[in-house]
């Protein structure tokens, strides 16, 4: 059997050695959940909804072992990793709660009445990138596990350590065996024998668009149910009535969190024109104030990105435009890349119309709030954005024109756990996590009862 070598950004050693599956541990692992479903989906809806919250609550209790694991194998700050591990649990006590309400209708229809039931789809596979390696897989697992499905989680090959200690703790507090599983291995091979396999119902995948439309048109084969958290080329919309201060400080945080390796990446930055000059001013001060270095260490807002080939990607797009604006990173061991800011550049570029995934962002200038909004629909993407000014109306008309699926108003907030969060255009299709989610993991069943003669 091949093997996974596990990085950790931040030095470069190497943090575990893993078995690589094939395809036909795939299929063993397809088939233990496959066993598992029948008695899982039978399961009372309050049982399992107290297995959510025994899950919830271990991932607190060992909420300092797993941030220590996620900060080093993604090269995080361990404060993010502490956030992102405790939103873990609160995912899995929402769904707990949110299975209890999870009911069918009943509808008087002519000559009896219809009821309907939500049924789970059967064995779930879950495909997960790599920059919030556990908290992204809690998005799918919890709703499909609350809805009666059974998981198997093919977590990135760069990021998989959460997620093997998940699939522990789920044992520990009860789960049955088969019930969720977790298969490590690359993306074209288990990945793809998971998208493939007959007794997969549904795919649940968040990554790159690119391997999106792979997983979209090889489900296509049998009907396989598919969701699609893809890419994103995400606009902060800077209008010239706004608190310029205001919105220049919080573009560190939201284009350099996580290294800029966040589809909601606001990784063009629309401008009004006549404030440019005093935006740019306010956003060189707040770079200054944004530290780069060891994940571990205090007052660190950003590590490393995850590889060198990410590394590669970024540095070649970057050499593509000109640099505005640039903080610092340590050199040496370690894949670093110093925040940067590009432009102004033409929205046509490719770093106004590619998905960058680092701490790289555009400035792109605009005149009207027209252009503005025609600015920020130009690329195949739909993620998130963000609008800032100070004219109500206008705030609202923008962000019902912008083809986005998720928008923030003075903010640049994109994840709620207890809100919808999903694509539009090529940034995907389905809704993940907020009340609706379960329903992505449900069929609907109608079932005629005649009470006439
Ligand atoms: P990726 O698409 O390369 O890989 C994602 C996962 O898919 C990995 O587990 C990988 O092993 C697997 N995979 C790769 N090829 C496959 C194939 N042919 N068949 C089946 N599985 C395959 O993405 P990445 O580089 O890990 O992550 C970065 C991308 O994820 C970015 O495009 C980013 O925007 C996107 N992303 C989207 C969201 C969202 O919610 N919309 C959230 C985070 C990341």
């Amino acid at each position: 059997m091949s093997s996974i070598v596990v990085l950790e950004p931040a030095t470069e050693q190497i943090l575990a050695t893993l078995p690589e599956a094939g395809i036909l541990e795939v299929d063993a692992v397809v088939q233990r959940a496959k066993r598992a479903f029948p008695k899982w989906r039978a399961v009372a809806p309050a049982d399992r909804a107290n297995l959510l919250r025994k899950l919830g609550d271990a991932i607190d209790a060992k909420l300092e072992f797993l941030a220590n694991l996620e900060a080093r194998n993604a090269g995080k700050p361990i404060g993010g990793a502490r956030w992102e591990i405790g939103s873990v649990a609160q995912v899995f006590r929402y769904y707990a709660g949110a299975v209890e309400r999870h009911t069918g209708q009943t509808i008087p229809v002519a000559g009896g009445v219809g009821m309907t039931f939500l049924e789970p789809i059967g064995v779930v596979g879950m495909i997960t990138p790599w920059n919030y390696p556990l908290f992204l897989a809690s998005w799918k697992i919890a709703p499909a596990l609350a809805a009666g499905n059974c998981c198997v989680l093919k977590p990135a090959e760069l990021t998989p350590l959460t997620a093997i200690e998940l699939e522990k703790i789920a044992l520990e507090v009860g789960f049955p065996e088969g019930v969720l599983n977790v298969v490590v291995g690359l993306g074209h091979v288990a990945g793809r024998a998971l998208v493939d396999h007959p007794d997969v119902a549904k795919i649940a995948f968040t990554g790159s668009t690119a391997v999106g439309r792979d997983i979209a048109t090889r489900a296509a084969a049998n009907i396989k149910r598919v969701t699609l958290e893809l890419g994103g080329k995400s606009a902060c919309i800077v209008f010239a009535d706004a608190d310029i201060e205001k919105a220049a400080n919080s573009i560190p945080g939201a284009v350099f969190d996580n290294a800029g390796q966040d589809c909601c990446c606001r990784s063009r930055l629309l401008v009004q024109k006549n404030v440019l000059d005093q935006f740019l001013g306010h956003l060189e001060t707040a770079m200054k104030n944004w530290k780069t270095g060891d994940p571990f260490a205090d007052g660190v807002d950003m590590g490393p990105v995850i590889s060198s080939k990410q590394r590669e990607r970024v540095t070649e797009l970057v050499n593509s435009s000109t640099v505005l604006l640039q903080g610092t990173a340590p050199t040496g061991a370690g894949f670093w890349f110093p925040p940067t800011v590009l432009g102004p550049v033409a929205p046509t570029d490719r770093v106004a119309q590619e998905e960058i995934f680092g701490p790289v962002t555009a400035i792109i200038p605009f005149e009207t709030e027209t252009e503005a909004v025609e600015l920020a629909n130009s690329t195949i993407y739909g993620l998130s954005g963000s609008i800032w000014t100070q004219d109500g109306a206008r705030a609202f008309r923008v962000a019902r024109a912008v083809e986005s699926g998720v928008l923030s108003i003075n903010s640049n907030s994109s994840v709620r756990y207890t809100a919808p969060f999903g694509g539009m255009k090529q940034s995907g299709y389905g809704r993940e996590l907020g009340p609706n989610a379960l329903e992505a993991y449900s069929e609907v069943k109608m079932v005629y009862y005649r009470t006439d003669d």
